[in-house]
């Protein structure tokens, strides 16, 4: 569900025609809309609220990485929202748009020291530990920074979760399952146990939890059922041993329809399953969901620079944006629909959506049944509000996308598109040359 619409033969974001801002703002540009990301958040929170007995008071933390925008945030933080982070950077941004410590998640593979002493400075509410070597480090950073505490600057025991590998990998691709026994993140169920055990002894963190995530773009329940069956079991073996287990994390990974008719599960029975599982434990949830939240809340809009009719057949159109702006086909063989803002009559063709890169990897499409388009009409990806700018990049010295967001009639330019004379001031010259 999303507020990208038709009128008058013209695609809006919610009130706002994409004809406008693209004559405004200039292509290729993410346009967002707040009422989708409000939408999205109230369905996830009325599914939570529905099920208090079984999941506490649930944090709903949106995974930082899937859409990094401070505005994007900010909307979402208004909310009440937390956050969910995998970096300092991930963690200053969610502070910068107003997500308080205690409802941000600092979860990654590899958190340097210094990450892991900002983390705990901050007081962010739970840092998921992911390998035996980071639960030592973190143990030796927090003693350290008990150390050197102060009465006027006091420093909390962090709390922690180990986040487990229940070796369910799932997922829409190879490249975004995290959860299978060969993948990099968390640690097997038994060593998890022993993880507790070690974290229980030390005096200098506080393991409240239980974490796991087991991929991206998760369409079916059931490897997600899984996978929170084998954090309940974890929980009552670890209760047995006289362990505390207050909180679980359930991690993100639901899928969202990228294809019109796709079928995926919903928020509400997703949140219904945790709820059947986790019933009776007494635990708080936590969920980090990422794409469900974003992807359909953003397009990306582009121009057509021109259709290029080759003599062998083969029709490509060609557009003003590409992979250095949206990876995920490239990256991932993504699917994204197409649309043009001022549809124009006649049969649908085939085309090969191509942007100007210079990599055959820059495909967006191939063959695609699309209305006739000509140079100059504009054209969006949907489902491109997660993973797209925050993955973007200045390959072949093409400036950032420019970000919008839209709430009902007002719209703002949120990231504006670098000058090329900001782009290269980035870039000191050697003072020898
Ligand atoms: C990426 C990530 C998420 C979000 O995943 P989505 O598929 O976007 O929901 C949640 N938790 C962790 C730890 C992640 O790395």
């Amino acid at each position: 569900m999303h507020y990208f619409d038709l009128e008058d033969g013209v695609l809006h974001a919610e009130g706002v025609s994409l004809e406008k801002l693209a004559a405004e703002v200039g292509t290729p540009t993410y346009v967002y809309s707040s009422a989708t990301l409000r939408r999205h958040y109230g369905l996830l929170r009325d599914a939570c609220d529905a099920h208090k007995n079984a999941l506490g008071e649930a944090l709903i933390a949106f995974a930082v990485k899937a859409n990094s925008n401070l505005s994007v945030l900010a909307t979402l933080a208004q909310l009440g929202c937390g956050a969910d982070t995998v970096s300092e950077g991930e963690i200053r941004r969610a502070l910068a748009a107003g997500v308080p410590g205690e409802r941000i998640i600092f979860s990654g593979v590899g958190k340097t020291d210094a990450e892991l002493a900002f983390a705990i400075d901050v007081g962010v509410r739970q840092i998921n530990v992911e390998s035996s070597a980071e639960l030592e480090r973190l143990i030796a950073v927090a003693a350290s920074l008990k150390q050197g505490a102060t009465a006027s600057r006091p420093i909390g025991t962090p709390s922690i979760a180990i986040r487990v590998n229940p070796k369910i990998g799932a997922g829409g691709h190879a490249k975004i399952t995290t959860g299978g026994a060969g993948d990099k993140f968390g640690v097997p169920v038994e060593e998890a146990m022993a993880l507790y055990a070690r974290a229980s002894a030390s005096p200098h963190v506080t393991p409240v939890g239980l974490a796991c995530h087991i991929g991206s773009q998760i369409t079916d329940l059931t490897p997600l059922e899984n996978a929170f069956r084998v954090l309940r079991e974890m929980t009552e073996t670890l209760r047995a041993q006289g362990h505390s287990v207050t909180r679980l994390d359930l991690g993100g990974g639901l899928g969202v329809p990228y294809y019109g008719d796709a079928e995926t599960a919903s928020p509400a029975d997703y949140v219904a399953m945790a709820a059947r599982v986790l019933d009776g434990l007494g635990v708080e949830a936590a969920f980090e969901p990422g794409r469900l939240m974003a992807a359909n809340a953003g397009v990306l809009l582009s121009r057509v620079i021109q259709v290029n009719e080759r003599t062998d057949g083969r029709r490509f159109l060609v557009l003003d944006a590409a992979m250095n702006d949206l990876m995920r086909p490239a990256l991932y063989d993504a699917f994204h629909d197409l649309k043009a803002v001022r549809p124009r009559d006649g049969d649908m063709i085939p085309y090969d959506v191509v942007g100007p890169v210079c990599e055959t990897g820059d495909t967006f499409a191939r063959d695609r049944e699309l209305p006739p388009f000509e140079a100059g009409d504009l054209v969006v990806f949907m489902s491109a509000g997660a993973y797209g700018a925050v993955m973007s990049g200045e390959y072949n010295t093409r400036p950032l996308a420019a970000e919008v967001l839209v709430d009902g009639a007002r719209s703002a330019v949120i990231r504006p598109r670098p000058t090329y004379e900001q782009m290269f001031a980035r870039e000191p010259m050697a003072d020898w040359l």
